[in-house]
């Protein structure tokens, strides 16, 4: 039976006769029609283990069966099913789930996984998608699931089999110093790369770029296009070489990697994933013929089980620094001065200029600065700033090199920003009283950390959603993009936290939507902010680099050149390489042609339409 969405709720009845407890699930979309595709709640059957939320099509009976056979793959260890919601309590950072999303925007039990499996190694993936192929079942592919702000690791169909690969398939499998790279497998964290350049004496060799957070795989975050913040911060443009479980099973090698190399010693009979890999596979990306690393990336046409990241030479010095800027429109003076800066790469790393309510969330929460839930006002910030001996914005760079060099990129840079009335340049070294400034003196030379995961806190039981639309790197475009969305936020009393990300060419505007999961009603504010957002963006020719799973579908409509041309292209290689459409349906808005796109999209709420 394939797994096609066109039957009502009670037609997905499980094999008890119960059906969808409908009452926390988005139930109309837009334009009010009812969603044909609810997914079946098995909350009163009297099976125990039937999950909580079957996969579109299936009964009990048949889940129960694939269950067995996937039992047989990997090992009942390595299989647990989500048979209750009191399984979903794993809610931080530190120990995060890996059945749904840790910060739900609709209810927690919405975008939830029917059951986790984690498969040993490459063998079991390819055996795991050949049964998934035979039973028709959609599966969800992560490496750890942090993925915070995005989705974590549920999926975008309820009720899919998570594949949870950074559990056993944790290896690094080379560091190698003279080519400056490394080959990983899915469950390497930044941590982990960075622990490992440490215990083995190579970090005076070696730099590993490290996201905000660095608790995340190398893999997810490099295929998601993740960036960090050191010379290396575009962490897909810094991948180089891929090992791919394809929907049907097939493995390949992307880029060198499918050429064999005689040179390299292995044994024979090995499997092809235990096969070492071309000499020059992680040197140079492209390979021969078209370039196909592209495809896997933000995407639901394969599983990446290898994947090599390119590695900072030790630049053999380093200085971090802070320039407060005092006023909210300084933006404007600042962005004009670090395109030219950029470009050039004066400003070798990607930099950051951050609002004053990051930094300030960073240190406290919301209440430890006013009693006030409404958004804080200009008044508000500038005390805060002063308190915090910040600006309304905050800069934070580094240059790398000998000190020669250094030095005299400092000078370019700090001349350019001290044309800003009142800008004041901070060193790490010289104050202990920008616990910002230390954090980010560590994440610039890819020393990675926990500490901003605090200002997820600025809200009690704090979650967050990412918008994060790419703009131009001048004065106007991140003015008018910083007026709109703080317009919005105040609409949705929620405050503007933001930074802008800079890119080679362009910044990640990446703004920072926090809301008390708990509360129904502040996490509908931050669904409407979103959605609005999306929508405002791109009325202004703005789309976003990334996006939560509520807001996929949102988004891909948003890029719609000659009449979404691109969609249709990205469905029609999906459908060639994944014909019974099981690999992450709808990831990004792409959906197999078994799946009704329209009748998948997330609903707006209620009460969204009441505060619009
Ligand atoms: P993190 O490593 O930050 O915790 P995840 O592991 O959750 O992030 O990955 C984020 C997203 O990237 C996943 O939801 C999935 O869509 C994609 N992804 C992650 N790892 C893989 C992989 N090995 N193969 C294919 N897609 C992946």
């Amino acid at each position: 039976m394939p797994a096609t969405l066109n039957g009502g709720a009670t037609e997905h009845a499980n094999g008890n006769g119960t059906h969808a407890t409908e009452n926390d699930i988005p139930t109309k979309n837009f334009s009010g029609k009812k969603i044909p595709n609810l997914p079946t709640r098995t909350k009163e059957s009297k099976d125990p283990r039937a999950p909580l939320t079957l996969p579109p099509g299936f009964t009990a009976d048949k889940y129960e069966e694939f269950i067995t056979a996937a039992q047989q793959i990997v090992e009942e260890k390595n299989v647990t099913v989500i048979t209750d919601a009191a399984q979903l309590i794993h809610e931080h950072y530190t120990d995060p789930s890996k059945a749904h999303d840790m910060h739900n925007v609709v209810e927690k039990t919405y975008f939830v996984a029917s059951a986790v499996l984690s498969p040993r190694d490459v063998k079991d993936v390819q055996e795991i998608m050949r049964l998934c192929n035979e039973f028709e079942m959609p599966v969800w592919p992560f490496s750890i699931g942090r993925n915070t702000g995005y989705g974590g690791a549920a999926p975008r169909v309820p009720g899919s089999v998570a594949l949870d690969l950074g559990k056993n398939m944790n290896r690094i499998l080379e560091v190698n110093v003279e080519g400056a790279f490394a080959l990983v497998e899915p469950g390497v964290t930044f941590f982990d790369l960075h622990e490992y350049l440490v215990k083995n004496n190579l970090r005076d060799q070696l730099w590993v770029d490290v996201p905000d957070v660095g608790g995340g795989s190398i893999i997810g975050n490099a295929v998601e296009r993740g960036v960090g913040y050191t010379p290396y911060g575009d962490h897909w443009m810094m991948h180089c070489g891929m090992e791919v479980v394809l929907p049907s099973g097939e493995l390949i090698r992307t880029g060198m990697g499918a050429l064999p190399d005689p040179s390299r010693p292995h044994a024979d009979g090995l499997r092809p994933d235990q096969v070492p890999g071309n000499r020059a596979w992680q040197l140079f990306n492209y390979g021969f013929g078209p370039y196909n690393d592209g495809i896997f990336s933000q995407s639901n046409l394969g599983i990446v089980t290898k994947m090599g990241i390119w590695l900072m030479p030790n630049p053999g010095g380093y200085q971090a620094y802070l320039i407060t800027l005092p006023r909210d429109e300084d933006l404007h003076t600042a962005l004009e001065i670090i395109r030219p800066l950029r470009l050039q790469m004066v400003l070798q790393n990607v930099p950051t200029l951050r609002h004053i309510l990051l930094d300030a969330a960073v240190s406290g929460n919301k209440k430890s600065y006013s009693d006030k839930d409404e958004p804080l006002n200009d008044e508000e910030l500038d005390a805060i700033a002063k308190k915090l001996k910040l600006g309304r914005w905050n800069f934070y760079g580094a240059v790398y090199g000998p000190e020669p060099v250094r030095n005299v990129l400092w000078s370019v840079i700090k001349d350019a920003f001290m044309k800003i009335p009142g800008a004041k340049c901070i060193l790490p070294e010289e104050t202990q009283d920008h616990p910002v400034l230390q954090t980010r003196s560590g994440t610039l030379q890819g020393i990675p950390s926990l500490d901003e995961l605090a200002w997820v806190n600025w809200m009690p039981n704090g979650a967050h959603l990412f918008f994060s639309p790419i703009a131009k790197i001048t004065g106007d475009d991140g003015m008018l993009q910083y007026s709109m969305t703080k317009r919005r936020c105040k609409e949705a009393g929620i405050d503007f936290i933001g930074t802008f990300t800079i890119g080679m060419r362009e910044m990640h505007h990446i703004v920072c939507i926090v809301f008390d999961r708990y509360n129904k009603e502040k996490r509908d504010r931050a669904h409407w902010l979103i959605r609005t957002l999306i929508q405002d963006a791109a009325e202004n020719g703005w789309g976003e680099y990334r996006t939560h799973l509520a807001l996929m579908d949102q988004i891909a409509d948003t890029y719609s050149f000659n009449d979404n041309a691109q969609r249709k292209l990205n469905e029609t290689i999906k459908n060639a390489l994944d014909p019974k459409g099981i690999l992450a349906p709808g990831k990004n808005g792409v959906w197999p042609s078994n799946y009704d796109r329209d009748a998948w999209r997330i609903p707006a709420r209620t009460l969204i339409d009441r505060l619009m």
